[in-house]
């Protein structure tokens, strides 16, 4: 039985979804915040529950292979990051884990397997949106940066590594005019005091950015002031808005925009097709990476020229537009009006004529769609965090599409809808991991769901006496299988580790 308060040498096997390391004493499972996975390290259990316990991390008996000096200096404090104390390729490998172990536990897909992990080249600067809350420190002074771990103090950094360059220069813009006119931060407790948060877009590709201030009052005082001074903290600021939100509640922005500087929208650009972007409309926050994970939605989705494609969960219509290019027609359902106004302007600016767009919510639309008689020939959803629903899910099986592409940022939501799709027949054939998010413990899964027809799907017997093996066997060298064995688990194997497998299994060494 796990005590607290004592000291135990726990090795970290894992890393749950939510970042924290995985060990164990005795068989009960401990967290342990900050650990990596493969340390070996003296815990201190600082809480013990029924079903698990919680230890803090007090030193390193013996270091992780995968262990590497953070980046960035506030990591342990701030509560953006996850895993920055592990490598890239470990960090890449462990969400992939992520993904198959939902999909086997929740989905009950016992030999599920991604069957790519899309990383980034240089994992940082990837971030289009950050927002940065403002408040006050000790003395009253005005400060912002990020919130520290589970909590809501404020650490005061503006240079977040994940973030674009420019965005230091933004905020300190923001709170120099503050101080400048005497304007007080919000105070959260007391529900007084002004600003409230920064909220900054960047479109990667036209560099434009938007700046969206937050404000419990109905307007800020010498406003010329303000915008004179964030022009020339960027030249790139396009957009600028003031956000009334005078409500006591922790949601990032009020209902009420107000444009004090600019264009309405910004635009970007992603797989060829033009995007404006208003500062309400959910969009993709790293680009670089949306644009793999949508190549791969397309692959799996396999448009050709007569298809019909409906789009659930569509934003502002990235996935439909792209889609809209290779197939007959497209319909993008979703919740938000707002971002279905920039769908409708989006598809008009970019001449496409073949995408209709419904604002209303999968629940609704979809049934009443597939009850109108709609037969989509291929369903794309990518649904927020809780998921899809029974009602939207059953409308898609009723559809009987050729395939379907699941979108998902939480692999334990994609595994419980492809359980429920897999009763009806639609299993899950290929899937992508893609880090959408680095350094963080999150991960986008792109799956691709079908049933096997049989008119389309034929058995074909081989007597291996007819193959010609040895050419093939011949080439996989030494170095290719070290090459595959990193590329897949991140792990760097000798030629020795390999021929010890190879004897296990049987398999003639130096041959294959
Ligand atoms: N596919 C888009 C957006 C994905 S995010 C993209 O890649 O940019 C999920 C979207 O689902 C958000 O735009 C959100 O507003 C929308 N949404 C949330 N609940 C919904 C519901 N019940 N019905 C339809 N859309 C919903």
């Amino acid at each position: 039985m796990v005590e607290k308060n004592k000291l135990y040498t726990i090795e970290i096997t894992d890393i749950a979804s939510d970042g924290n390391g995985v060990g164990a004493v005795d068989g009960f499972t401990v967290f342990v915040p900050m650990a990596a996975k493969g340390d070996i390290a003296d815990v201190l259990i600082v809480k013990v529950l029924s079903r698990y316990a919680i230890g803090r991390l007090m030193s390193l008996k013996s270091p992780s292979p995968y262990r590497t000096e953070p980046e960035c200096p506030h990591f342990r404090r701030c509560g953006g990051c996850h895993l920055q104390h592990m490598d890239y390729a470990a960090q890449l490998d462990i969400k992939r884990g992520f993904v198959e172990a939902a999909m086997r536990r929740i989905g009950g897909f016992e030999n599920f397997r991604c069957d790519a992990m899309l990383g980034m080249e240089k994992p940082y600067r990837y971030r289009n949106k950050c927002i940065f809350p403002i408040g006050a420190d000790k003395n009253g002074k005005t400060v912002s940066g990020f919130y520290a771990r589970r909590s809501h103090e404020i650490i005061p950094i503006i240079d977040c590594l994940m973030g674009d360059e420019a965005n230091s220069r933004i905020v300190s813009a923001v709170t120099e005019y503050m101080s400048e006119n005497g304007i007080k931060p919000y105070d959260e407790q007391a529900h007084s005091g002004i600003v409230r948060r920064v909220f900054i877009r960047s479109a990667k590709h036209s560099g434009e950015i938007m700046v969206v201030i937050s404000v419990n009052a109905n307007n800020l005082p010498r406003r010329e002031r303000l915008i004179k001074k964030l022009r020339e903290a960027s030249g790139n600021i396009a957009s600028i808005y003031i956000n009334i939100n005078k409500e006591k509640t922790n949601s990032v922005l009020g209902s009420e925009n107000k444009l004090i500087f600019g264009c309405p929208t910004i635009s970007d650009t992603l797989c060829g097709v033009n995007f404006n972007i208003s500062p309400v409309s959910f969009y993709q926050v790293n680009p670089y990476m949306t644009e793999k994970l949508y190549a791969k939605a397309l692959e799996f989705a396999d448009i050709s020229d007569g298809d019909e494609v409906i789009d659930i969960y569509c934003g502002i219509g990235t996935i439909s537009l792209a889609a809209a290019k290779r197939a007959a027609a497209v319909t993008g359902i979703e919740i938000s009006p707002q971002a279905i106004e920039d769908a409708r302007i989006n598809a008009a600016q970019n001449n496409i004529t073949n995408a209709a767009f419904i604002a209303d919510s999968a629940e609704n639309a979809m049934p009443r769609l597939i009850s109108g008689g709609a037969r989509p020939d291929i369903v794309i959803l990518d649904p927020p965090r809780k998921g899809s629903d029974e009602k939207t899910l059953n409308a898609i099986i009723a559809a009987a599409p050729k395939r379907i592409v699941y979108i998902s940022c939480n692999p334990s939501t994609l595994a419980r809808d492809a359980k429920h799709l897999a009763a009806s027949g639609y299993t899950p054939h290929r899937a992508a991991a893609v880090d959408m998010f680095p350094h963080t413990c999150h991960v986008e899964t792109v799956c691709l769901l079908s049933k096997l027809k049989s008119s389309e799907h034929i058995e074909v017997e081989l007597n291996m006496d007819e193959l010609d093996l040895t050419a093939a066997e011949k080439k996989a060298t030494y170095q290719e299988i070290k090459d595959y064995v990193l590329e897949r688990y991140g792990l760097k194997v000798s030629q020795l580790n390999i021929a010890q497998v190879k004897r296990k299994y049987g398999i003639i060494e130096r041959e294959n």
